[in-house]
């Protein structure tokens, strides 16, 4: 018998939604504000100095309503998670076919850091992963190496609603301590793969990873992929949906280093983490969430990001293949599956 299913957002009013929205998180962020568990990134010196307690969940539908708890106006360094932004802002610059070239679209069971190309193409796995993140920074068009830092930013910008700063203490720190991204640079120039000055296009990546948002800032740009590309706040388009759909797939596939399969068996939506401790997810038609805290687990993904979203995908139904099932959705809740 199918049930009427109180949990899932795709099946209630606006208001309904709302409230649940809020109580959700306001629950979670007690669940877990006593959890320690991971620890912070220290292979980029300046991140180890951040606090480890930090932490902030927020939501921002795709009407532009914005629910946020905790630490949400703390600014912090979006590190991988700018990658589905440049790779969505070089496909529309140069189009698909073309970045298909530097780049393939498989998941990779290595590390994020991995020294590894793929064994036939020799191109990077996917653009999620360091390597092939630094060989899309090497196709952002521009004149010259500050017209290319500006059209990034600008672009994050418009998810964002004002563009972003670098934290030029991160980037330092990753420049003076960034070899294993500079033999993966190389390895790509070796085969061909690489196009750009390895120095120049290795200060762009470092440039982008250390841009510094608030984990409000990051709700809306999810929100913003969540909204067919347009900032609900602004109303500004920041991708097209040609773009977009390809950013959505792999950040789905990709978007948790080797955790990501486990991810969307868990949780089910589009998703990116960053060693900052961010953690950003997409519900198509309906919101972007993202949580911060720096502690992370050994994949590099952030502990009560993992938890948190996990919860949340179970308690408001945002898994993509279960989402306005309610029967599944009741049999899942009633059989206590642990998507986990
Ligand atoms: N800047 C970091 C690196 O290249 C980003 C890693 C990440 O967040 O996945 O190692």
């Amino acid at each position: 018998m199918t049930m009427p299913n109180n949990n899932d957002v795709s099946a209630s009013s606006d208001s309904d939604t709302n409230v649940r929205i809020r109580n959700a998180i306001n629950e979670l962020h007690v669940r877990y504000r006593d959890l320690h568990e991971g620890a912070v990134a220290d292979y980029i010196p300046e991140l180890s100095k951040v606090d480890p307690d930090l932490f902030a969940i927020s939501v921002v539908t795709i009407d532009g309503e914005q629910y946020s708890v905790g630490d949400d106006g703390h600014m912090f360094t979006m590190q991988s998670i700018a990658n589905p932004f440049v790779f969505g802002m070089v496909l529309d610059a140069i189009g698909r076919e073309r970045v298909r070239e530097f780049v393939g679209v498989e998941p990779t069971g290595n590390p994020f850091n991995a020294i590894v190309l793929d064994r036939t193409t020799h191109r990077p796995m996917n653009p999620m992963v360091n390597a092939g993140a630094i060989a899309v920074t090497g196709l952002i068009p521009g004149d010259n190496p500050t017209d290319r830092l500006n059209r990034m930013l600008a672009t994050l910008g418009k998810y964002i609603g004002k563009v972003p700063d670098v934290d030029s203490e991160v980037f330092m720190s990753e420049k003076s301590t960034g070899d294993r991204n500079r033999s993966i640079a190389y390895l790509m120039r070796n085969f061909g793969t690489f196009v750009r000055d390895i120095d120049e296009v290795l200060d762009q990546y470092f440039q982008q990873c250390a841009v510094s948002v608030t984990c409000r800032d990051l709700a809306c740009m999810a929100a913003t992929l969540a909204a067919g590309g347009v900032n609900p706040h602004s109303g500004e388009r920041a991708i097209s949906r040609t773009a977009l759909r390809d950013v959505l797939t792999i950040m789905y596939t990709c978007g948790l280093y080797e955790s990501s399969g486990t991810w969307v068996h868990g949780v089910g939506i589009p998703a990116k983490s960053g060693v900052g401790g961010g953690l950003l997810a997409v519900v198509p038609g309906k919101m972007g969430i993202a949580i911060f805290s720096p502690r992370l687990d050994k994949q590099g993904n952030s502990v009560r990001g993992v938890r948190v979203c996990t919860d949340l995908a179970r308690s408001l139904n945002l898994h993509l293949f279960v989402a306005g099932d309610e029967s599944v959705a009741n049999e899942d809740l009633a059989q206590g599956v642990n998507h986990g």
